[in-house]
């Protein structure tokens, strides 16, 4: 398979990373998913554009324009002919002997991206996950894509060694978002879910499920939701590229209602499919 490696295609086994690259040895650098239906990639232009908004968070410059990065990532996933799956790219601060402080702007960026063939999650979509509620102790800045993931790790083992899909995160009583997730409860038709601010990413897919909120008549609070009363919620679920919509059935080893995917729920999976094939076939 290919990998593109700055502006280059090439295959894997050819790229060459430093020791001192500040991606590795401080994870100063961001990074995007993006998921790829039927060989095109789906709101491409909300990654890319979150892709520089990241990077210009921690001042670094993505050396290419927002065009000529998008073609690139076509052109990786037409070589490695994608057809359901997703590509990942990041860029680091590039590579130089370490010090914290930036290196001087004569050090270059690095920037990988490779593409993974994956099937949409059906079964889990249909059937709905489990949840486990973790404090959120990650920094103040969720806003930025950042490879610093360690504060998502550690709440992803955890939420995994319980046997669940998920962590769910809080901050006290205030809960947050996923461990690479949006979080949403609906109680008594009304959608909730955490406003876009420092405290979380502002996941392309929650944009996109706004949109179909709206298309299908479900009001939306964007107020962060209280974890003392999260059983009082008729429906939850999380999102992302990957999970798209993803009913939780089950949070910290209890029913969420009936512990079945809720009728919103499945109206909105509905709606974002629609959405998808939209964009595909064009
Ligand atoms: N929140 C976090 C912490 C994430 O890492 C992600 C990405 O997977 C999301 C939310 C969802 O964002 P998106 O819908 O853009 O994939």
């Amino acid at each position: 398979t290919w990998v593109l490696w700055n502006d280059r295609l090439v295959k894997d086994e050819d790229i060459h990373l430093s020791k001192e690259d500040r991606g590795y040895q401080f994870g100063d650098g961001i990074y995007e998913v993006i998921r790829i239906y039927d060989g095109s990639m789906f709101t491409a232009t909300e990654h890319i554009n979150r892709f520089y908004n990241s990077a210009d968070q921690i001042k670094l410059i993505v050396p290419f324009t927002k065009d000529v990065f998008h073609k690139m990532l076509y052109d990786l996933i037409e070589a490695n002919e994608v057809v359901s799956g997703q590509v990942y790219v990041q860029i680091t601060r590039g590579a130089s002997p370490r010090q914290h402080q930036f290196p001087t702007n004569m050090v270059e960026p690095v920037l990988t991206a490779y593409t993974k063939e994956v099937e949409r999650p059906v079964s889990q979509m249909a059937n709905g996950v489990s949840a486990k509620t973790v404090e959120d102790i990650r920094w103040l800045r969720c806003d930025i894509k950042s490879l610093n993931l360690l504060g998502n790790v550690m709440a992803k083992q955890e939420a995994h060694e319980a046997g669940c899909f998920e962590a769910l995160l809080h901050r006290g009583d205030s809960i947050t978002e996923g461990s690479s997730s949006n979080m949403y409860g609906i109680k008594d038709g009304v959608l909730y879910t955490h406003p876009v601010t420092n405290l979380i990413l502002n996941g392309i897919t929650r944009s996109v499920i706004l949109d179909c909120c709206k298309e299908i008549g479900l009001p939306v609070v964007e107020e962060p939701m209280s974890l003392k009363t999260i059983f009082a919620n008729d429906e939850f679920f999380m999102s992302s590229t990957t999970a798209e919509i993803m009913p939780i059935v089950m949070i910290d080893g209890k029913k969420v209602a009936e512990g079945l995917p809720g009728d919103w729920t499945k109206k909105l999976q509905t709606a974002l499919e629609a959405k998808i094939l939209q964009a595909v076939h064009v």
